[in-house]
């Protein structure tokens, strides 16, 4: 079995189906990503992995240089209350935890998961890096490390659009930096 058969097995026993491998050379890093957390977001300084807590847009992008494979995860839902979302995103991203440890012991070492939304591994989260209640597990979501999205799924072919309201699907992703 190749490596990424191996890999692919792993994502499937983790019950990540829906996956396609990227070029992180594709990953789009943008600055106005980062203005829209600062202004409109209501997780920004409220987060500990949501900015200002998270590097630069320039060290991102030298970041995401230092890989040559990673893959995206899709998840599509719909929720009949917007605070639904919260419940779903803690299950998928402790989940999406639980992978990145398993693809390291599978010997990848610089395995990094972008969770599929801002880190909701706690019910309540808190505003400094220095107070996160599970440190070795919190990871940033793409958006908080400057990554445009929308771009970036659409380039892989996946969907993705500005919705006008809760009951319609979402279409979130997260990404697996692999090696
Ligand atoms: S692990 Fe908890 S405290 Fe730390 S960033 Fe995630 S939600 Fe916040």
């Amino acid at each position: 079995m190749t490596d990424i058969k191996k890999l692919e097995a792993l994502f499937h026993e983790h019950k990540f189906t829906d996956f396609r491998w990227i070029d992180p050379k594709d990953i789009v890093v943008a600055q106005w990503v980062r203005m829209k957390c600062r202004f409109g977001c209501d997780e920004y300084g409220r987060n500990a992995c949501c900015p200002p807590h998270t590097p630069s847009i320039e060290e991102c992008e030298r970041f995401f240089r230092d890989y040559r494979t990673a893959a995206i995860f899709h998840f599509a839902k719909s929720v009949d209350k917007p605070e639904d979302r919260h419940a779903w995103t803690r299950g998928i991203n402790a989940a999406l935890s639980k992978l990145e440890q398993a693809v390291f012991l599978a010997g990848r070492v610089k395995a990094f998961m972008l969770f599929m939304d801002s880190c909701t591994l706690c019910a309540k989260c808190v505003s400094s890096r220095a107070e996160c209640k599970k440190p070795k597990l919190a990871r940033p979501a793409p958006e908080a490390m400057g990554i445009d999205v929308f771009s970036t799924v659409l380039k892989a072919g996946y969907p993705i659009e500005v919705l006008n309201d809760y009951s319609q699907q979402m279409n979130r992703y997260a990404i697996l930096l692999v090696e």
